[in-house]
């Protein structure tokens, strides 16, 4: 095998023009189509870079001097972006960040899909009037400095925790319950979990705001089972803050990044806090996957559902259907559906929420979607429409086939990543499939990260 010529060079200069961004949100230019990393760079930019590292198929740059600014360039308003990391974004004007989604999810299905752009309709993305304060969950590090309690973020590439008063991203009721809970603990002496001792006993604060309901829950996760001056620390946030409903302990006693440990029990309140989206309510647990945009879910479960093109009469499966989310709203507008996802919390969860929503028509399975759909279709059901929202990696292959074979009217993709939502639309395209449109849909506003809706009819 001949050897892979690279055609730059470390502590070299090169004027490039940048193409593109990483899924870390810096800019991605070529040097002899040969591909360079280089922070706070945006697509169009055209700049003198120094190369600073190179490795076998890319290199990393850092920005020397920029002779042509993008034209969505703009600042930044949060003061501690750059040592955040949380978002990648905040440098490229809103307009630019749905711009750039929507050219990002018609690169992937052209180059990993193969789809044809003239017959396949991307629309320009969906995104908020106000993209800011939008996140319904915040989980904040605690950690010490000179004594005092720190909430807020790992710094970049770190795991020094920053204190941080406000994310702008993040309900502001968050971020104000977050900053009070600091100081009441730090009141009551309260000691931070320290990392690299496994020592001391607050790990993370988690906090979860129901949009509509503007109900609340705490969530204290700490190393241990125990709860020093638990009542005086729950009368505190109770008489502060009457929209908490919920305080929940999770204990994780072990030395790893993961935040939850496996228990969890109800401290004051209930176990569960509300929420709705559209006409359908939800009960929220602790641990429960719930979106955290409500805003953008909306809109993303009405266009599923618009996709869908229910009538009344469709049997209706929802793969990946976590707490039953989508379920239900489809549940609303078809004859009946039935929801497949592999963790049994959340489909507890899912029937809760059926009942709660004296909806009947809705059933629910505990097991992987590739594996109790095609036993389901062995035993001779069928359905109109299916509707998939698999988690990064996609769709199984088990499941996309026994899809083809079934051979349901529509198929609707809900996808949080392009490229395997791609991968998988050209397997169904092969299967009979035409994918007929793809609409982005802007969840996260000022990161890298896109989720989309397709609409596949059977030809
Ligand atoms: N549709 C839901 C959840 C989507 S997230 C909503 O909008 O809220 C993807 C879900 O797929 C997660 O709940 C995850 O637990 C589940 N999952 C992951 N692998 C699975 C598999 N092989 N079979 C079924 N469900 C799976």
């Amino acid at each position: 095998m001949s050897k892979i010529q690279v055609p730059v060079a470390k502590n070299e200069y090169y004027d490039v023009t940048f193409e593109d961004l990483t899924h870390e949100g810096a800019g991605v230019a070529k040097v002899d189509g040969f591909p360079i990393f280089v922070e706070n760079a945006l697509p169009d930019e055209r700049a003198k870079i120094k190369v600073i590292k190179v490795k076998k198929g890319f290199a990393f740059g850092r920005l020397i001097e920029t002779y042509e600014q993008s034209k969505h360039r703009t600042n930044a308003p949060c003061p501690i972006y750059s040592q955040c990391g949380g978002c990648q974004l905040q440098h490229l004007s809103y307009e630019g960040q749905l711009g750039f989604k929507k050219k990002q999810v018609e690169q992937v299905l052209t180059r990993i899909g193969k789809l044809d752009l003239t017959k396949v309709h991307v629309h320009p993305t969906l995104g908020m009037n106000d993209p800011w304060n939008y996140r319904n969950k915040a989980q904040v590090p605690i950690g010490e400095r000179e004594g005092g309690l720190v909430a807020g973020f790992y710094q970049k590439r770190s795991h020094d925790i920053i204190d941080m008063e406000r994310c702008l991203i993040q309900q502001a009721e968050n971020d104000d319950i977050v900053q009070a809970v600091k100081s009441i603990c730090e009141t009551y002496g309260i000691r931070a979990y320290n990392e690299e001792k496994h020592k001391g006993w607050l790990r993370h604060i988690m906090v979860r705001y129901g949009l509509v309901t503007k109900e609340m829950m705490v969530v204290f996760v700490s190393k241990t089972a125990d709860f020093p001056h638990k009542i005086d620390i729950i009368k505190e946030i109770t008489t502060q803050f009457p929209q908490v409903k919920s305080i929940v302990q999770n204990i994780n006693n072990k030395r790893t990044n993961v935040i939850f440990g496996d228990e969890t029990k109800v401290l004051w309140g209930e176990e569960y806090i509300y929420d709705k989206i559209g006409d359908v309510k939800f009960a929220i647990s602790a641990r429960s996957f719930y979106q955290v945009n409500p805003e953008q879910t909306k809109i993303l479960y009405d266009k599923a559902l618009e996709y869908a093109g229910l009538t009344g009469e469709e049997s209706v499966i929802d793969a990946y259907c976590g707490i039953g989310t989508i379920s239900l709203f489809l549940a609303q507008k078809a004859k009946r559906v039935f929801g497949v996802e592999i963790v049994p919390e959340a489909i507890e969860d899912a029937k809760r929420n059926a009942e709660l929503n004296g909806m009947t028509n809705a059933e629910f399975a505990v097991g992987e979607a590739e594996v109790v759909i095609p036993e389901w279709y062995k035993q001779g059901n069928t359905a109109d429409v299916i509707v998939v929202d698999p988690p990064r990696k996609g769709c199984d292959e088990a499941l996309l086939k026994t899809i083809i074979e079934m051979k349901p009217k529509r198929v609707v993709y809900v996808s949080c990543n392009p490229g395997t939502l791609a991968r998988d639309l050209q397997v169904l395209e092969l299967g009979g499939y035409e994918t007929v449109e793809v609409q982005p849909v802007d969840m996260f506003p000022h990161t890298t990260h896109v989720e989309c809706v397709a609409k596949l009819t059977l030809i």
